[in-house]
């Protein structure tokens, strides 16, 4: 594995890395503590080409690939975890379409996309069915032209901002994920509400909302593949959000762990810097060697990913299991080194830990991807 950047990765590390710091780190207290969205932060990521980042340049993208799409991220995470989500759904929702769509779907959709002019959201989790989505109820009936669709989806990033609803739903009742289709459902298609908005312990500069649909006409042509393909086409796509969420995790950590460093050498105690102490040494040391193994798992899990035929990626989701617990260890740790200052709001030590804790819960929680990897180790999986 190579693990030297192209001068086109270094050129988006750059720009990620410049946006972050000019314009959401500014902003990232405040768009937090007024449970804002990044409209603004997402444009000028937009203008600078990161939001087609792995989308063909004939279809409104850059053309990336896969790892300059985890470089970017991270630099955002480091400045603002809310944009970080954010974004991380829009390249995923694009994804998915790429992968997924038809000539005519990739057309319509994805060049407005890249520009920013559209935001994408990708919907699974119901009331009744959160990490399990073999149990959905949300159903999709198919009648002459188009589909009716009933059911509510909650916790949706992006939700109520986005005009590209990627929404998964039963059209068929046999259990299985051969009953599962995706749809793109239109922001304005009659009999599609958005419910009420979550107000979070962290992640709170994006939305997450309900979605509901009442007998909600979505044309055919909006099914994205084959009835009963929504499980595979999401799983595919699914590899990149996982991806995108180990990237987050590091961001924010690495933000954590970069502010610590500072602190220990600033923060004077009885004449001595606090980085003077051992304790302190160590965990420094302890948070240090963490970030640094996610990252690689991380860049590991990219290869793998790249190099490998389509399907159920298992590095990937190793990667966001670790580096999602890592996180989250890694930002306690620098809430501790910088005491009552870390606790406080005046400074972004307890933001990044309240991020951190949500990673573990989204694109899979950390109890049932064990579970699939432990399964996956020992043969028993599929
Ligand atoms: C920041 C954030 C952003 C999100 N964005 C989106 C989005 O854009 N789109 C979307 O569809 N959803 C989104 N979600 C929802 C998220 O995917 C769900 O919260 C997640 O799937 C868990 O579902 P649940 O909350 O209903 O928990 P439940 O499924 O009720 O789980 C409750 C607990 O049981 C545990 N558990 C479940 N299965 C097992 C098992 N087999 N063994 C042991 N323990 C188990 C879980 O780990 C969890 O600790 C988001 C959530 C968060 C926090």
């Amino acid at each position: 594995m190579d693990l030297s950047l192209t001068s086109e990765q270094k050129m988006i590390l750059q720009t990620a890395s410049r946006l972050a710091t000019e314009v959401l780190a500014p902003r990232a207290a405040e768009l937090d503590a007024s449970c804002g969205f990044p409209r603004e932060g997402l444009q000028r990521l937009a203008e600078a080409g990161l939001m087609g980042i792995l989308i063909p340049p004939a279809l409104g993208g850059g053309g990336g690939d896969t790892l300059s799409f985890v470089l970017a991220t991270e630099e955002l995470a480091k400045a603002c975890g809310s944009t970080a989500l954010s974004y991380v759904t829009q390249i995923a929702s694009e994804f998915t379409i790429l992968v997924g769509g038809t000539a005519e779907q990739k057309a319509r959709y994805l060049p407005a996309m890249c520009s920013g002019e559209k935001l994408g959201l990708l919907a699974a989790t119901e009331p009744n069915s959160g990490s399990n989505s073999m149990v959905m109820e949300a159903f999709a009936e198919r009648q002459n032209d188009h589909y009716v669709l009933n059911g509510t989806k909650n916790f949706i990033t992006n939700g109520g901002e986005a005009a590209v609803n990627l929404v998964v739903v039963r059209t068929n009742k046999a259990p299985g994920p051969q009953s599962l289709s995706l749809f793109i459902v239109d922001r304005d298609t009659p009999g599609f509400t958005i419910g009420k908005r979550d107000v979070r312990m962290g992640f709170n500069g994006v939305s997450s909302s309900e979605l509901i649909f009442q007998n909600c006409k979505v044309p055919a042509d909006n099914l994205i593949g084959q009835e009963g393909a929504g499980a595979m086409t999401v799983m595919a796509a699914g590899g990149l959000s996982t991806l995108g969420a180990a990237a987050i995790s590091i961001g924010l950590a690495q933000a954590a762990l970069s502010a610590s460093v500072n602190w220990a050498k600033e923060r004077v105690i009885a004449g001595q810097p606090i980085g003077a102490y051992q304790g302190i040494q160590f965990l420094i040391t302890e948070m240090s060697a963490s970030v640094a193994a996610a990252r690689a798992l991380l860049y590991s899990a990219v290869y793998t990913r790249d190099t490998s035929p389509p399907g159920l990626s298992v590095a990937s989701f190793q990667a966001k299991l670790f580096a999602s617990e890592m996180a989250v260890d890694v930002t306690n740790k620098a809430l501790q080194i910088h005491g009552g200052h870390g606790y406080s709001r005046e400074l972004p030590l307890e933001r990044y830990f309240r991020d951190a804790r949500g990673v573990t819960l989204h694109f899979s929680p950390t109890e049932p991807l064990k579970e699939l990897l432990g399964k996956v180790t020992l043969g028993l999986f599929p």
